[in-house]
């Protein structure tokens, strides 16, 4: 059976986060390895306590089976953590070498993540919808987001001053604290006072009371590159959500284009549709057909062109910054229902000659 943690923290089995970590802050300032009548081997018991009451996760299996359950050899091993065995000769990784291992994988990633792990905010991911013309030309647009941002007074440190710190008194100013697991591997994390920092602000930061972050409305301009196809997701760096002495994470931004009425892509290449009549298709003529961009192209309707011919305009598609697509014409031939007397009289004559 594992420690008592509870008892180690001096905490009751019910306490909150916020009376743990008191608790946890309380004894690592009287145990101190590094004050004059500090106790290493209480500090660490402490510190040991705390990571895992610290977890909700891990509390709740500490809770349930005295442990956390982990077991390092990957064997079945019983809920009891280690059972029997006596793993006093490895206290503190002593015999053990671990080398450069990371006890994050060897834990099956419930330990020790965010010892190799940079800790980093959370990416955020957003839809937008744009117009099939913006995906064709580029775009710029503002979006409005909701999220933790990086406070403006302290930039995210949390001090009212930025240039007035106190040493950590939890790390002592190393930035990292060492950990026992279950009282039998010491490994080192990030102090969870300083974030690693190894300080800590004289003052706290009176817009975000020293929490790093604020929770005001975040205006984001981006641009939305031409030729972006439709669930194209764009990568905005560092603007998800923030957090304390660390990396904001990204914003991932997924574009849905509308369709149009007349315009369709393929690839890069745009396709539209274009209604001639017959005697232009049989005789040939010179068209003009409005783009995207409401401009006016001429094109040049050849004589004996067939229902359903695409007409094909170099270069004059889709254009990223990488490629260049053709606007395809696909062309259609109006029938007439009704036509004049001296129409039908000369359709006659086609038709008596076999056309
Ligand atoms: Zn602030
Ligand atoms: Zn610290």
């Amino acid at each position: 059976m594992s420690k008592d943690y509870y008892k180690i923290l001096e905490v009751e089995k019910t306490a909150s986060q916020e009376e743990i970590k008191k608790a946890f802050r309380k004894q690592a300032h009287k145990y101190h390895p590094d004050k004059k009548d500090g106790d290493e081997v209480k500090f660490k018991e402490a510190n040991e306590a705390y990571q895992i009451l610290s977890d909700e996760k891990k509390r709740a299996q500490y809770d349930q089976f005295g442990s956390t359950g982990s077991n390092p050899f990957g064997g079945t091993g019983s809920q009891n953590g280690f059972g029997g065995f006596d793993f006093s000769g490895f206290q503190n990784g002593q015999g053990f070498d671990f080398g450069d291992i990371d006890l994050g994988d060897l834990f099956g990633g419930g330990f020790g993540g965010r010892r190799s792990r940079r800790r980093k905010g959370n990416d955020m991911q957003m839809r937008i919808e744009i117009d099939f013309i913006d995906s064709v030309f580029g775009v710029t647009k503002t979006i409005n987001v909701d999220h933790p941002k990086t406070c403006s007074d302290c930039s995210g440190t949390g001090a009212e001053d930025t240039s007035n710190f106190d040493t950590c008194p939890e790390c002592n100013g190393q930035g990292k604290v060492q950990t026992q697991m279950m009282g039998i591997f010491a490994t080192v994390t990030e102090c969870p006072t300083c974030n690693g920092q190894g300080k800590v602000p004289k003052n706290k930061c009176k817009k975000c009371k020293g929490a790093g972050v604020t929770k005001e409305k975040d205006t984001i301009e981006f641009k939305i590159p031409a030729g972006i196809k439709h669930g194209d997701t764009l990568r905005i760096t560092g603007r998800g959500e923030a957090i304390k002495n660390g990396p904001s994470g990204d914003l991932f931004i997924q574009v849905l284009v509308r369709s149009h009425e007349v315009f369709k892509r393929n690839g890069f290449d745009l396709i539209t549709e274009h209604e001639i009549p017959m005697s232009d298709a049989v005789l040939g003529a010179k068209h003009s057909i409005e783009l995207l961009d409401k401009t006016k192209l001429d094109i040049k309707i050849p004589a004996g062109t067939k229902h359903g011919t695409v007409l094909r305009v170099s270069g004059r598609g889709i254009q990223s910054d990488r490629m260049k697509g053709n606007l395809l014409i696909n062309v259609k031939i109006k029938i007439p229902k009704k036509l004049s007397k001296k129409a039908k009289e000369a359709m006659e004559v086609l038709q008596s000659e076999g056309y």
